[in-house]
């Protein structure tokens, strides 16, 4: 079974729990103004993009050969992307063998998926990285090109299935730092079965330097970080309403 990607990077330390060998698949669904990994995105690729189509037999060898750091750490393979919920066939082939392998699996996903993926996927994915990016459907629309009706609903979804979840949210100053969208957040979150660590991703200008190698305008150019009061501020507000929060990962 082929399937794209652009990236195997071992030994992170930040997807998840444990040493993580990190699969970074190619293609993604939304369009965020931030975003941070332009490579990932396909139709990127006639200008530079690192995607490459392998077969997932070689990948699955590629992943195995990192056992040994998975079992004396406590840590396994995460898929990422790009959005690795879309290449389904080729990506519940990998999860399959990495559980019949007894390897941990994480999938960093943004949710914006037929409830079937969620479905096909969801029996061999011990941990959802789950991002929530801007409650306000207009403004999700807006900010990334499609709307969070699925998303949240697929979300919602694996809760009530006892899926385990960490949300993770980008914190994009101007775009989705502001007081209304993190009460909407925690309003929506505290309404599920149990509450999730919430990983806080600070805006960070990295992605800047690979729009530039690529050759593509970048729409982030005049964003600046938050400060260090700002994360601290939500961190606070977060926290006050009963969540775990973690900062960075
Ligand atoms: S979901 Fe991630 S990879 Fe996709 S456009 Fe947004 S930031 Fe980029």
């Amino acid at each position: 079974m082929d399937g794209n990607i652009f990236d195997i990077k071992r030994f992170a330390l930040h997807d998840g729990p444990g040493i993580r060998t990190t699969l970074f698949m190619t293609g993604c669904p939304l369009d965020c103004l931030w975003c941070h990994n332009p490579e990932s995105r396909v139709h990127f690729k006639e200008n530079g993009g690192k995607s490459r189509k392998v077969d997932s037999t070689y990948v699955i060898e590629e992943l195995k050969k990192d056992l040994v750091f998975f079992e004396e750490s406590g840590g396994g393979v995460t898929f990422s992307g790009g959005e690795p919920l879309h290449q389904p066939e080729f990506l519940v082939a990998i999860l399959k063998e990495m559980k019949n392998n007894m390897i941990h699996t994480a999938l960093d996903t943004t949710g914006f998926v037929d409830r079937s993926v969620i479905n096909d996927v969801f029996p061999y994915t011990d941990l959802f990285l789950y991002d929530l990016k801007v409650m306000d459907p207009e403004k999700h629309k807006k900010f990334t090109g499609v709307d969070n009706k699925q998303i949240l609903d697929n979300l919602k979804f694996i809760f009530d299935n006892n899926g385990v979840v960490r949300i993770r949210f980008p914190l994009i100053p101007g775009y989705n730092d502001d007081k209304e969208n993190i009460s909407d957040m925690i309003n929506f979150l505290k309404d599920l079965t149990n509450s999730p660590i919430i990983d806080l991703l600070p805006y960070h200008r990295l992605g800047i330097s690979k729009y530039k190698k690529l050759n593509i305008d970048s729409s982030t150019e005049f964003l600046s970080p938050s400060s260090d009061d700002r994360i601290q501020e939500v961190e606070e507000m977060l926290k006050i309403n009963g969540f775990k929060v973690g900062i960075g990962g």
